[in-house]
């Protein structure tokens, strides 16, 4: 054994860190909050509907292929993906018209005739241009640890002839006439708590890794892709414990020891990978005496991802028009994501992602039944939105709109139904302002810029998921963790 090793938190940056120290010859414990492992990825089961939390679309499927392939193991014998088509079905209410984002490229090619015949070779340019930043930003430096600042220095030329100065929104656009596609073809980053409009254009490679590997749903939710991980662990002797949350990093000088769970028990360890917010983690749960670089004023003024309004929602009749992975785009873009972002203010209108696993997936809700989640991108916390007092009345007006636009009846066939708004994700996940990201991916937040993957105050302390390098989004996080294994290994050479 190499010695033994702690991971906080159980989202995916935290299981694939657990499973890559493992195979590195580790002794692991894995230390989760909440009651159930996943993070963000856990799941809501409610009289007969499985509803999962967070994530929904699966890219980049090789990423957990290559977490069981560890162990010589398969990961089609635990959890089954299957490629969907649409991958997305855009949704404008201002005009009721439909963009299906395909997984044909012809297909694609046709719904974007349907807007501007000129957009299609518009098109073509974009996803050629993402290639080039997909081969740079996903390939290269996805997984490279990014704590030397010269190694940060030598990727400028690169960066700028990949012109990831531009925002994502900026970029489309240079490709993109129509207005509608361009909001289509921009909105990806919201996935990740990012603004379009102010989101590094380094992110526009997400166009080329959905053409190169398709979006996927694993059958059984993203809950039961997150059980397979668990008996993956199980079965490598990784010991899981749930309701502990870390109350204190342990440490000695430069070096942490260990860890302190509940406020009792102390456990000790050799290495500590962090998977909670490292914000909310140098803020509270590190001397403040010891943060050189992370002081709580240099986090206070960093900017923060959007926060999430999350609605699930069971229906007791099927909407069989409506596609797995729905984007309900509202009347503004441009100025409601100013509103989210910059001015913090809940606006009346909104766009909407709308989740309907049963589309693909019978075995998520009760026979003849659909579940659902709706989630609106909202300001985070420093907005001061009293949830308390808005969230039934924003609920309400949501469903509404679905209800005029492509649920009808809706109202009358709600089954379940409940909600999660910012202040959810702060006391559940303990993420600081209640974001649904950690940091924004902007560029002067990205990179070397992000919190590292290594700390730069505590030899043997690490970051994996959302906040540190790359970033958020499944394939981000589980990336993360293979940047701390590329580390650990230089370390121990
Ligand atoms: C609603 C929603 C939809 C999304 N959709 C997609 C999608 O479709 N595709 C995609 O790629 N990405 C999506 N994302 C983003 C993606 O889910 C996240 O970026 C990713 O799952 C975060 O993983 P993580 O490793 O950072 O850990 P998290 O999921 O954030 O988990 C961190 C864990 O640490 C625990 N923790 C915190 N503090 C402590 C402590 N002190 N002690 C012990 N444990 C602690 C928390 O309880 C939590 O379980 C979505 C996110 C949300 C919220």
């Amino acid at each position: 054994m190499k010695g033994n090793a702690v991971v906080v938190g159980s989202g995916f940056g935290g299981i694939a860190s657990a499973l890559r120290l493992r195979a590195m010859g580790y002794e692991v414990r894995v230390f989760e909050k909440l009651s159930q492992i996943g993070g963000r990825a856990r799941v809501f089961k409610k009289s007969g509907y499985i509803f999962d939390a967070g994530p929904t679309v699966i890219t980049a499927p090789f990423l957990f292929d290559e977490l069981f392939n560890l162990f010589g193991k398969n990961r089609k014998n635990y959890v089954k993906f299957v490629r969907l088509d649409p991958w997305y079905r855009f949704y404008f209410s201002s005009n009721s018209m439909v963009f299906d984002y395909s997984d044909s490229i012809e297909k694609t090619k046709k719904e974007i005739s349907k807007f501007d015949k000129r957009d299609i070779d518009g098109y073509r340019k974009l996803l050629k241009f993402s290639e080039k930043i997909f081969n740079v930003g996903f390939l290269k430096l996805s997984t490279t640890p990014f704590h030397n600042f010269f190694f940060m220095i030598k990727q400028i030329p690169v960066l700028f002839v990949l012109k990831s100065y531009l925002t994502v929104f900026k970029l489309v656009s240079k490709f993109i006439k129509n207005e509608q596609l361009r909001q289509a073809l921009s909105i990806q980053p919201l996935l990740l708590g990012g603004n379009p409009i102010s989101t590094t254009s380094i992110y526009n490679l997400i166009h080329f890794l959905e053409r190169k590997w398709g979006v996927h749903y694993a059958i059984g939710g993203t809950g039961k892709l997150i059980n397979a991980l668990k008996k993956l662990m199980i079965e490598e002797k990784i010991d899981i414990s749930t309701n502990s949350s870390i109350t204190k990093i342990l440490t000695k000088g430069k070096k942490v020891v260990g860890v302190e769970i509940n406020n009792k028990e102390k456990v000790f360890a050799d290495k500590v990978i962090i998977n909670a917010d490292p914000a909310f983690t140098y803020k509270n749960l590190i001397k403040s005496e010891y943060n050189k670089k992370w002081t709580k004023k240099r986090i206070d003024n960093l900017d923060f991802s959007m926060g999430l309004f999350v609605i699930y929602f069971g229906t007791k009749i099927k909407y069989p028009n409506i596609a797995h992975h729905t984007i309900w785009m509202g009347k503004r873009y441009q100025s409601l994501l100013n509103d989210i972002f910059d001015k913090k203010i809940l606006a009346d209108d909104f766009s909407l992602y709308l989740h309907r696993p049963t589309a693909t997936d019978k075995s998520m809700a009760p026979k003849g039944r659909d579940c659902f989640y709706v989630l609106s991108p909202v300001p985070n916390l420093l907005s001061k939105i009293n949830w308390k007092k808005k969230a039934d009345g924003y609920r309400d007006k949501i469903l509404k709109a679905l209800e005029k636009t492509i649920l009808p009846d809706l109202t009358k066939n709600l089954d379940v139904c409940f909600y999660m708004t910012p202040e959810d994700f702060k006391n559940d996940y303990q993420s600081l302002n209640g974001t649904g990201f950690s940091i924004s991916p902007i560029f002067t937040q990205s990179a070397w810029f992000r919190f590292h993957n290594k700390s730069e105050d505590f030899k043997n302390l690490y970051f994996a998921g959302a906040g540190s390098h790359p970033g958020a989004g499944v394939p981000g996080v589980i990336s993360s963790a293979k940047v701390i294994e590329n580390i650990i290994s230089n370390e121990i050479k």
